[in-house]
């Protein structure tokens, strides 16, 4: 084992770094029907008012307030996508259906529940007010509004309003290409048999799921191994169509620990130490001509919170997301935290409500190698570092992953 020459970065300092140097990636047309996920990249402003005519919001008839509790000759019919032709004058009156164009003269809609209609006529009830039972012009939206901002992730609403505006595609960001690889000779792959003193690969699985809950295009290069040779073969290879690439293992300062060495001949590795808990050994590095490097540390919980941390914000600028940090809660402890003496720790807790509190329960042993303590965690309480015993009935800060 040699010291790490690498200094220990604070970790917001260590994330704000890595954000600084993550690009936002080009403008594509996307097809609307594509758009379910992606992100907006430029703002959307209204080119039409929404209805664009007096819209009417029952069935009934379109009569003037002025002739309430009078009996009315019925005109003819405006139906939705029909529009009745002609003008209601004194007296008369036009029967109307939902999503119908209210016809000229006509300045309200009478329910077809409130009225005697004989087929001819219709007498409708006194105490009728213009405006009633019908959408107004613009009464949803109005023409020259912003109706969606830049970096707003697109969902069915979202899509929805802009095919109700008529776009039939939408300006989004590329979604980032990412090359995933595991490195450890220990290492074998998923399914196959475990020789004494092996261990199934288990991270590339993890993050594989965590690229796509992120959205990401995903290319799996397999397990590399401790060598340098094979190790920047499948790196260099990675690396002619990704964007950015993410290791697992060989980060630490082992001398089978090769991925910061590598890293640093092909580019600049910014960090390869963090003051964080799990995840010391997190690294991350800038490749020319564009490309993104992060190497994770192999314990299975900490390449996993170092991918929540660092990782994730990053793929999310990369896609244009005006938010790039999951939220974040204060919650208040149920059991007795101790704190890391140098490092800030992403305690592993599940959360309950107490009132309008949030309440947070340990995992349980908050071993790196041990998943459990991330299986059905709710949130990652941030414990500041200083070796203090934090105890049971203190709120701190937690990211959150789900709410309970
Ligand atoms: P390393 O960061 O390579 O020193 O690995 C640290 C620990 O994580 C070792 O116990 C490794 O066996 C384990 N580890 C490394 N890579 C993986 C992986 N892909 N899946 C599961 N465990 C791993
Ligand atoms: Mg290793």
């Amino acid at each position: 084992m040699r010291a790490s020459a690498y200094p220990l970065v604070e970790v917001d300092d260590a994330a704000a770094l890595v954000l600084e140097r993550t690009p936002v990636l080009s403008v594509e047309r996307v097809p609307i029907g594509e758009c379910v996920g992606r992100v907006l990249a430029e703002d959307l402003v209204a080119t039409a008012s929404l209805p664009a005519f007096p819209s009417s919001a029952v069935d009934g008839f379109a009569v003037r307030a002025a002739d309430a509790g009078k009996k009315l000759r019925v005109l003819g019919e405006s139906a939705a996508g029909r529009p009745f032709v002609g003008s209601v004058e004194p007296g008369t009156a036009a029967r109307i259906l939902t999503g119908g164009m209210v016809p000229d003269g006509a300045d309200c809609v009478v329910m077809v529940e409130d009225v005697r209609f004989d087929g001819q006529a219709v007498t409708v009830p006194g105490g009728l007010h213009a405006g009633n039972n019908f959408h107004r012009p613009g009464a949803d939206l109005l023409a020259g509004e912003r109706v969606l901002t830049a970096g707003t992730q697109l969902g069915p609403a979202e899509i929805g309003l802009a095919a109700a505006l008529g776009h039939a595609a939408l300006g989004v960001r590329r979604r980032p290409r990412v090359a995933l690889m595991s490195t450890g000779d220990e290492l074998v792959e998923v399914g196959e048999k475990v020789p004494p003193g092996k261990i199934t690969d288990s991270n590339r699985w993890a993050l594989l799921a965590a690229l796509r809950e992120a959205a990401v295009e995903v290319r799996l290069l397999g397990i590399a191994p401790d060598e340098p040779e094979p190790l920047r073969r499948l790196v260099a290879h990675a690396l002619t169509d990704a964007d950015a690439l993410v290791t697992s293992g060989g980060v630490s300062v082992g001398t089978h620990d090769l991925v910061k060495p590598l890293l640093e001949s092909l580019g600049e590795v910014h960090i390869g130490r963090v003051k964080l808990k799990p995840g010391k050994p997190f690294t991350f590095a800038t490749i020319p001509p564009s490309h993104l490097a992060f190497g994770l540390p192999g314990f299975p919980v900490s390449s996993l919170v170092t991918f929540e941390v660092f990782v994730r914000p990053a793929l999310r600028k990369m896609q244009g997301f005006a938010q790039l940090q999951r939220p974040t809660l204060p919650v208040r402890l149920a059991y007795d935290a101790r704190a890391s003496a140098d490092r800030t720790e992403y305690q592993r807790v599940t959360l309950r409500r107490e009132g309008a509190d949030l309440v947070a329960d340990t995992t349980g042993s908050q071993s790196s190698s041990r998943l459990m303590s991330l299986v059905g965690a709710h949130a990652l309480v941030r414990v500041p570092a200083g070796g203090q015993v934090i105890s049971a009935g203190s709120t701190l800060e937690a990211m959150i992953l789900a709410l309970p």
